[in-house]
């Protein structure tokens, strides 16, 4: 913690022992708040995100018609929107991919960003191309391979699609583990 004088003092003990630092305002204590304030942010957080998902789940059929329709309607003028949507939210439609697909195989799964990984490895690692590149399960996870990041491997399209479904480790050992490991969030 940063500790303030406009804003804080050094007072008495509080009951849990978190070390006599308090706020001016009201006396309380800077742990204890701080706290709180974390718990009721979770709190909230997870209200939120239920909201979220209730909202999703009662207007599911409704989107999908008129996503449909949509479709329908111009199927030419769908496909551009849904690719521009693609193109702008890579990190969150490559996520929601992944996600889901483990979900799917019951395999374990991990937070991490395309963009973070992309940033440290900005080629394909089987030709060096820097077009089109993907994001690579090494073990795949239709093999049982988990959507961390210590498996994957970034590949550019058509060395990913040569691959297919066989297991190849292109990653030289150096870039292995401790590195790629740290770009995992720790966060949900
Ligand atoms: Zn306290
Ligand atoms: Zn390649």
């Amino acid at each position: 913690m940063k500790f303030n004088p406009e804003v804080h003092y050094h007072g008495a003990e509080c009951a849990r022992n978190h070390g006599g630092v308090r706020y001016i305002s009201d006396g309380s204590c800077f742990e204890c708040r701080a706290i709180t304030t974390t718990r009721r942010y979770h709190e909230k957080r997870q209200e939120i995100r239920e909201y979220y998902q209730d909202r999703y789940l009662s207007n599911r059929e409704s989107m999908l018609e008129h996503q449909a329709e949509c479709r329908r309607a111009d199927p030419e003028k769908f496909r551009l929107r849904n690719r521009i949507y693609y193109r702008n939210n890579l990190d969150q439609a490559s996520a929601r991919r992944h996600v889901r697909r483990a979900r799917m195989a019951a395999v374990e799964s991990e937070r991490y960003l395309r963009s973070d990984i992309l940033a440290l490895y900005p080629l394909c690692l089987s030709c060096g191309s820097d077009v089109a590149l993907a994001l690579d399960h090494v073990v795949p996870i239709s093999k049982g391979g988990p959507n961390v990041v210590g498996n994957i491997q970034v590949l550019c399209k058509s060395c990913n699609s040569s691959k297919r479904d066989r297991y190849h480790e292109f990653r030289p050992a150096y870039l292995l583990a401790p590195r790629i490991g740290r770009l995992a969030l720790t966060t949900s």
